[in-house]
């Protein structure tokens, strides 16, 4: 991997305790990418780089619940416990939270939709962003595509992003079209390393 900015965010996407095993939408092994996001997040901090944090956090009648015609069982509802991030994940004082889907009639898997989040990167002069976390083929997907909408370059981390695959292979598709839109796959630790060895 190259040094392709020197303006990067990482972004770390609905690392939410629904999300992980023992919540009402759990991902398979949802948990596995907390020890490599926190590796890649104290790197980020030792750099004085920015953070952002994404969270889904909907009222108790959001439209994307069953109850409402939507297609998940109620997840991260404000204010409840599983709305919180998973409590491993290292949140640095710095960072930022991005609350989405927090109106009762839009849903929103991408960090953008209905956010600041564009307008913050933007402001810092951001134009690349390392990204990770829950769900690949859902939320991941939808802030990748959105993030090079926007013009930012992607990267993705790949050993930190976990899919629902509700239907055999979403993930896998999701990661073709995250490519295919120009984002670029890599692992945590070539990050890790990255910014080790571009250290001022
Ligand atoms: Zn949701």
């Amino acid at each position: 991997m190259e040094v392709t900015s020197t303006h990067p965010a990482l972004l770390v996407v609905d690392v939410q305790v629904d999300f992980c095993p023992g919540g009402s939408l759990a991902v398979k092994n949802g948990s596995d990418v907390v020890p490599r996001l926190n590796r890649v997040i104290k790197a980020f901090e030792r750099r004085s780089l920015p953070i952002f944090f994404t969270r889904d956090w909907h009222p108790a009648d959001h439209i994307s619940f069953r109850r409402r015609g939507g297609i998940w069982p109620p997840h991260c509802v404000q204010g409840t416990p599983g709305a919180e991030f998973h409590p491993g994940l290292r949140i640095p004082a710095a960072a930022v939270v991005i609350s989405k889907g927090n109106s009762r009639n839009a849903e929103a898997y991408s960090g953008f939709r209905g956010t600041d989040l564009e307008e913050r990167l933007k402001i810092l002069g951001i134009d690349e962003i390392f990204l990770g976390g829950l769900t690949t083929d859902y939320c991941v997907r939808e802030t990748a595509l959105d993030a090079r909408d926007a013009g930012f370059s992607v990267i993705f981390m790949e050993d930190c992003i976990r899919a629902v695959d509700a239907r055999p292979r979403d993930g896998d598709r999701a990661i073709a079209d995250m490519r295919k839109a120009g984002a670029k796959p890599v692992s945590s630790s070539e990050v890790v390393k990255l910014l080790a060895s571009t250290q001022q």
